[in-house]
């Protein structure tokens, strides 16, 4: 007998329709003679009407008061999977973040895991019953409800698989596996059958939403294999686990994107010590990631520096500038929230010459304009408009050969 750890995301329990269907899907694995721990997402949109609801009641909400509307979300599709399960004749029950002792810090809207107490878990597991287990939520010490961040279910069902020694941790979604890209975006784009750890974690923080960077991090110290599949088909997902040799002869193993970035520039800044400290370490203080950062080629004494921030960081960012600027003697602070990042992910870069060029070429082949270059030992990105990010993706991914073969 297996410990089946599986986890359904928000489109898998968006209707009626769709849960008897996760219903008889997690009663089939039950039926096989597993224990089976199932988290689930909100429902659809859920958690974006709840936070559009905040927004009209407050523009900055209460992150404690957040947390506590946001879970709300996922104990909906506890309680209603549960009763479908029940309904068709099979023992469940619904647990929240509290009740399965996910403990984590205070940090409300993305809290992390600290330690997970599973006995209430192991004891209805014992008694026959299916666990259906509340994504994303958590408390922190105080008994307060805390979240895990969007997409923070992903993280739930890996910490709960390395808590309990589950034998698998399953992701199903609304698409068969990880793709060498987006395959909303990009239609001959093929499904990867294993990816290792790093690769999986470099494409999910650089924008491929299919998991949370997070649960991918989690993954790899803890050992925790995942098969991301898909709820609607029986096809074999994608394999997510340690690094195999034969991985590294893979040059780019997927291009990923994110369009929520924005770009601010210091113009005229003096070029002396000190004054990039002076400009950074205020964002870092604010808790704003800076992501990219060039720093031009200094003219009479002065440079134009420019890095990107997430979009939602903007005002934020532009806010702590302001200050900045004139402590600092630049001429002006400009931004453009029409920017976007590509990066192209693969541990064979480590062994192989010439991915940076390749892209930058297949870029300025599609007239593609590159704002902003950034690489590190697996991934080369590359700030470019906004309006052209979709077909940079195309031709980066046309170029690295990654699309299906074409059926003779
Ligand atoms: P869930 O609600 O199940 O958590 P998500 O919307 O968070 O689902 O993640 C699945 C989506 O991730 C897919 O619909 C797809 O559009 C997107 N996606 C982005 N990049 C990739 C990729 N490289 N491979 C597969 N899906 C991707
Ligand atoms: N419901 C949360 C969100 O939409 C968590 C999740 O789906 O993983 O972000
Ligand atoms: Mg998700």
């Amino acid at each position: 007998m297996a410990l089946v750890v599986q986890k359904y995301g928000g489109s898998s329990v968006a209707d009626a329709g769709k849960m008897k269907h996760v219903a008889k899907r997690v009663i089939r694995g039950k039926l096989a003679g597993n224990d089976m721990v199932v988290v689930v997402s909100a429902p659809g949109k859920t958690t974006d009407n709840l936070v559009e609801m905040a927004q009209l009641i407050s523009p900055i909400p209460d992150e404690r008061e957040m947390d506590m509307l946001l879970s709300t979300g996922e104990q909906q599709s506890i309680a209603l999977l549960t009763m479908a399960i029940k309904g068709m004749g099979h023992k469940a029950i619904s647990f929240t973040g509290q009740q399965m002792g996910i403990r984590t810090d205070a940090s409300h809207t993305k809290a992390r895991i600290v330690s997970i107490d599973g006995s209430k878990i192991k004891k209805a597991l014992k008694e026959g019953k299916v666990v259906i287990a509340a994504g994303f939520q958590g408390t922190d010490a105080a008994a307060d409800i805390t979240t895990l961040g969007r997409g923070g279910s992903d993280t739930t069902a890996v910490a709960l698989a390395a808590a309990l020694k589950a034998d698998v941790c399953e992701i199903y979604t609304d698409v068969t596996g990880v793709y060498t890209a987006d395959p909303r975006l990009v239609s001959d784009a093929r499904k990867i059958d294993r990816i290792s750890y790093e690769e999986m974690l470099e494409l999910a923080s650089l924008g491929a939403g299919v998991l949370l960077n997070r649960s991918v991090e989690f993954a790899s110290n803890h050992g925790v294999k995942i098969h991301v599949r898909s709820t609607f088909s029986e096809e074999e997902g994608t394999m997510v686990g340690p690094t195999m040799k034969d991985m590294e002869k893979v040059v780019v193993t997927g291009i990923a994107h994110k369009k929520n970035e924005a770009k601010l520039t210091l113009a005229k800044v003096p070029d002396k010590p000190g004054i990039a400290a002076g400009i950074f370490k205020p964002l870092a203080d604010a808790g704003i990631n800076v992501d990219m950062i060039i720093q031009n080629v200094s003219e009479q004494g002065t440079t134009d520096l420019s890095f990107t921030v997430m979009k939602s960081d903007l005002d934020k960012a532009l806010a702590v500038m302001e200050p900045v600027k004139n402590k600092v003697r630049a001429k002006g602070l400009r931004y453009d929230d029409k920017v976007a990042k590509v990066s192209a992910v693969g541990i064979g870069m480590r062994s192989h010459a010439g991915v940076a060029a390749k892209m930058f070429d297949a870029l300025a082949k599609a007239g593609i304009n590159i704002q902003m270059i950034s690489t590190s030992e697996i991934k080369v990105s590359c700030v470019v408009g906004l309006a052209q990010v979709d077909e940079a993706v195309k031709v980066v991914h046309k170029a690295f050969g990654l699309a299906k073969r074409k059926k003779k």
